[in-house]
């Protein structure tokens, strides 16, 4: 293995974090206990939903969040092929099955128009497909305006997979829209290359009543959660999360806005001395979006093919220590999916070509301008490189 001079990501965890978690320690609760409802309150304000309810990982809150809306064996999910693959493993988790639709150019979160047209393919066939679960993928904000009137006009329900964005938000004159809030449930996670990790965790948000009473029965292995004498109603899960990592979360939420600023200011840095190199295209900006940025991916230009960003990969990791990565795989492509359904490249012309020549450089809070400057000029190098080997 070549050294890793500048990692991928890297936490970001104070004096203060390791003090709330020692207090966590110290006190009578392990789990369960009273840092675990001050995290949901804290989340459940900042996103402003009536209900937030912990979970042990963000892919648990996914599972339990399909399973609390009414998902089920043979239900028919649509998803995006471009994201990391738990979004679409949840879903096989259900026992439901997952339909991929490409993603928009240009932003690269799921296409509306692509998922009304899948819908009436489907319906068409005699299926009427149960549910949408779009991702607000690296901190952007899928189109959840489309994406509602849809659900609304042909009866499915709403998941927001929202991993990557806590603290994005959309301005709609002067009012804020936190992502997460836009789904009929919402989901984050807190694994240690988000904004906020709590090393594993997660968090499912909504504004259903129903929906938060089923999810605290499902995490707590089906007890209903007002009887404390063994009555378990439904199937559930052990999905809790411990009173340390809620304690870190609670510490972290303190501090959100800074994380959020930070995060901007690196990406600023990297967009800076970027801008002028006709080879790579930057993360687009948007107009009345706050961007909680969850990772920094630039894409090689069409002049390159996926051979050249491997090469290019791991040029910089064995010539400068810089580690990058393919963000993300298609998950259809992946062995799993393509042995259970199918599937072929050229299915998704633009998830794959994004996902064929995006490459995600470090970007982590504590990262440093000299760093920056570094990795940019492993970038330049290893441009050069490829463009000298193809
Ligand atoms: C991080 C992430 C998850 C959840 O991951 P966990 O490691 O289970 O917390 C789900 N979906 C997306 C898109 C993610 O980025």
């Amino acid at each position: 293995m070549p050294e890793v001079k500048i990692p991928l990501a890297r936490h970001d965890i104070t004096e203060e974090d390791i003090a709330r978690a020692v207090e966590a320690l110290k006190s009578p609760f392990l789990t369960r206990g009273p840092m675990l409802y001050e995290f949901e309150k804290t989340i459940a304000r900042y996103v402003g939903t009536q209900h937030a309810i912990a979970a042990s990982s963000g892919t648990a809150a996914l599972h339990m969040s399909l399973l609390a809306l009414g998902v089920g064996p043979g239900d028919i999910v649509i998803t995006t092929p471009l994201s990391f693959i738990a979004s679409s493993n949840v879903i096989m988790h259900a026992g439901a099955v997952p339909v991929f639709v490409d993603v928009e150019p240009f932003t690269y979160q799921i296409d509306p128009a692509q998922v009304e047209k899948k819908i009436q393919e489907l319906r068409a066939a005699g299926e009427r497909p149960k549910a949408i679960l779009a991702v607000d993928l690296f901190g952007y904000i899928a189109d959840w305006s489309e994406l509602r009137h849809i659900a609304e006009q042909y009866h499915l329900v709403l998941i927001e997979d929202s991993c990557e964005a806590l603290g994005s938000y959309f301005d709609f004159v002067g009012t804020r829209h936190m992502a997460g809030s836009f789904g009929d449930v919402g989901v984050f996670g807190f694994f240690p290359n988000k904004q906020v990790v709590t090393g594993e965790g997660g968090m499912l948000v909504t504004d259903s009543d129903e929906v938060n009473h089923l999810a605290r029965m499902l995490k707590n292995h089906g007890a209903h959660p007002d009887n404390r004498w063994d009555e378990y109603e439904v199937l559930g899960y052990n999905y809790h999360l411990t009173e340390t990592s809620a304690a870190l979360g609670i510490s972290q939420m303190r501090r959100i806005e800074t994380i959020v600023q930070r995060r901007a200011e690196i990406s600023a840095m990297y967009d800076q001395r970027l801008l002028l190199c006709k080879d790579v295209v930057l993360p687009i900006v948007l107009p009345f979006l706050r961007i909680s940025r969850f990772v920094y991916v630039i894409q090689l230009s069409e002049y390159f093919i996926s051979a050249d960003r491997n090469n290019l990969e791991r040029y910089m990791l064995e010539e400068h220590g810089v580690l990058t990565r393919k963000y993300f795989p298609c998950i259809h492509l992946s062995p799993f999916y393509r042995r259970t359904f199918g599937y072929k490249p050229g299915t998704f012309p633009i998830a794959e070509g994004f996902s064929d020549r995006s490459i995600a450089l470090p970007f982590f809070h504590g990262i440093t301008e000299e760093q920056i400057d570094y990795v940019v000029d492993a970038l330049h190098k290893g441009i050069r490189f490829i463009r000298g080997a193809s």
